[in-house]
């Protein structure tokens, strides 16, 4: 027997993504949405992440739109201290409950199918007994595209040998027993977490061996603050960034420019970073991180055995006693583009970098306040995920274009600036600014049309030209 579910929209994908558009939807018109996803709570990737991780943004514009996470306060201890309060598991996973369990069920507009995988054609298998239910709706919203992957829930690319002790980050806390060394394995924040996990447990890092395929640009969180206290100085770090690309006289020369001035951070001087994958850190973190001497960069493991971890070109001595950490899945894959809006069907990906959420929201208002799929797409111009140094170039670019774009719309405009999970747009609102702020503004304004056209010029120059992307150069920046 097959049961049947009627509703407006089907979302697969309770995620964070999945949430923040049936949030939105659900707020904004009088949809019936039937949200279903394989996990048995929804939060997506979250119910699998280690246990000691964090949101890497503050918890104040991450979520829902329309419930707050976290009490909005700084934290006053930690390397976090003076900044705003950042999620942990436990928040991110009790969070995305109570949104399901006190908002969206309630409504009685949300039908819930967790622990259920959705096969095609509106068919939804329920994974423990196999009933399987058919949705009947008019609009499927694909909220699995970004295809998150987490290492507690994939398996390594590299050979490992029986008894060799290769784990991910989730077990970290569960070891009872000192091993002779720790070697963690990745170059991403996943790894960047493992490291201060061991650092922060009084792990000596002479018994830390970092093995970093590619090093990679960070930026520092002290920049991703929301609130009017921390507007000057971020408004003033995007007209230095700005201003240090319009001035530039080549791309190293910019880079270097924005690592002197601290836009960028590398954890090594000696080694220019050759990914960009948003990661952040703060100062103290960055600190500690450096003090991790034993780094092997750019080399990739091919297999670990009990006394060698053997490298693409190389082959290190290790003891049985030693223990991997696994940190190198790719849990911001950079997908291939598709429409957002193709009839009937919906595939919800970024339009601002790494902002899943803010993504995830937005293309629910848009879907709900625009009729024709040309503007819709047009207004959601996808901004993938970032992976090397050139992409910092392309996002930097993209997301310009989107605010320009997105600002010139008044409706957009007075959205944006009071919606909570846009970080960024706090001071389009000309009433309350201050006299600094509108020169900063100014000279943002001055600058845009030349740092675009020069970031165009050095995108154009140097992608891959087999990559069907757009030409910025033809883009008409007015501001
Ligand atoms: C360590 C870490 C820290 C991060 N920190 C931040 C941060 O600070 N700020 C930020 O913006 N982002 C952060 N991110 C990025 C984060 O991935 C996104 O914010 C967001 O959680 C992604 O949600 P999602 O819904 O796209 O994906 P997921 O969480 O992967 O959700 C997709 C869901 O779809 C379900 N699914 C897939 N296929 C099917 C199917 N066939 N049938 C049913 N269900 C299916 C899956 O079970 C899953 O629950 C971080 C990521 C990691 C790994």
């Amino acid at each position: 027997m097959v049961k049947k579910v009627v509703s407006d929209y089907l979302v697969i994908g309770a995620g964070a993504m999945g949430m923040a558009f049936t949030d939105v939807l659900i707020t904004e018109t009088d949809a019936t949405v039937t949200i279903v996803d394989k996990h048995f709570a929804p939060g997506g990737h979250w119910n699998d992440a280690y246990p000691f991780v964090r949101l890497h943004q503050p918890s104040s514009f991450y979520g829902v739109n329309s419930r707050a996470l976290g009490k909005n306060t700084k934290d006053t201890t930690g390397p976090n201290a003076g900044l705003y309060e950042l999620a942990s598991k436990t928040e991110l996973v009790t969070y995305f409950n109570r949104v399901m369990n006190e908002q969206f069920l309630p409504s009685g507009r949300v039908c819930y199918l967790p622990n259920s995988e959705y096969i095609a054609d509106g068919l939804i298998r329920d994974i423990t007994s196999g009933v399987k239910t058919r949705v009947e709706n008019q609009k499927t919203v694909d909220a699995t595209y970004m295809n998150v992957t987490v290492p507690a829930v994939t398996a390594p690319s590299y050979e490992i040998e029986q008894g060799v002790q290769c784990i991910p980050p989730n077990e970290l806390p569960n070891l009872t027993n000192a091993p002779d060394g720790y070697v963690v394995i990745g170059g991403g924040k996943t790894a960047i977490d493992a490291c201060l996990w061991l650092l922060n447990n009084n792990v000596n890092q002479e018994k830390i061996l970092w093995i970093r395929p590619r090093d990679q640009w960070i930026l520092d969180r002290a920049y991703i603050q929301p609130g009017p206290e921390f507007a000057d100085r971020i408004l003033l770090r995007q007209v230095e960034t700005f201003e240090i690309a319009a001035a530039s006289t080549s791309l190293n020369q910019m880079f270097n420019q924005l690592v002197t001035q601290g836009i960028l951070l590398q954890l090594d001087a000696a080694i220019q970073p050759t990914m960009f994958r948003c990661c952040t850190v703060t100062a103290q973190e960055l600190d500690q991180l450096r003090q991790i001497r034993n780094v092997i960069h750019g080399h990739r493991v091919e297999r670990i055995e009990l006394d060698n971890l053997i490298l693409n070109n190389s082959i290190q001595s290790t003891s049985p006693g030693t223990i991997y950490i696994d940190c190198t899945s790719n849990g911001l894959a950079r997908r291939p583009v598709r429409p957002i809006f193709e009839g009937n069907h919906l595939t919800l990906q970024t339009v601002r970098t790494c902002q899943q959420v803010f993504s995830a929201a937005f293309i629910a208002h848009v879907d709900a306040a625009y009729e024709n799929e040309d503007t819709k797409n047009e207004l959601c111009t996808v901004v993938p995920h970032p992976d090397d140094t050139l992409d910092w170039v392309r996002t930097t670019i993209e997301n310009t274009l989107n605010t320009i774009k997105w600002n010139s719309d008044p409706e957009l405009k007075t959205w944006l600036s009071l919606a909570r999970l846009d970080g960024f747009s706090g001071l389009s609102g000309e009433s309350s600014r201050t006299p600094e702020q509108s020169q900063l503004l100014q000279r943002l304004f001055d600058t845009a049309p030349s740092a675009i056209e020069k970031l165009s010029a050095y995108f154009n120059e140097n992608r891959n030209v087999a990559e069907k992307t757009p030409d910025y150069c033809s883009t008409i920046i007015d501001t």
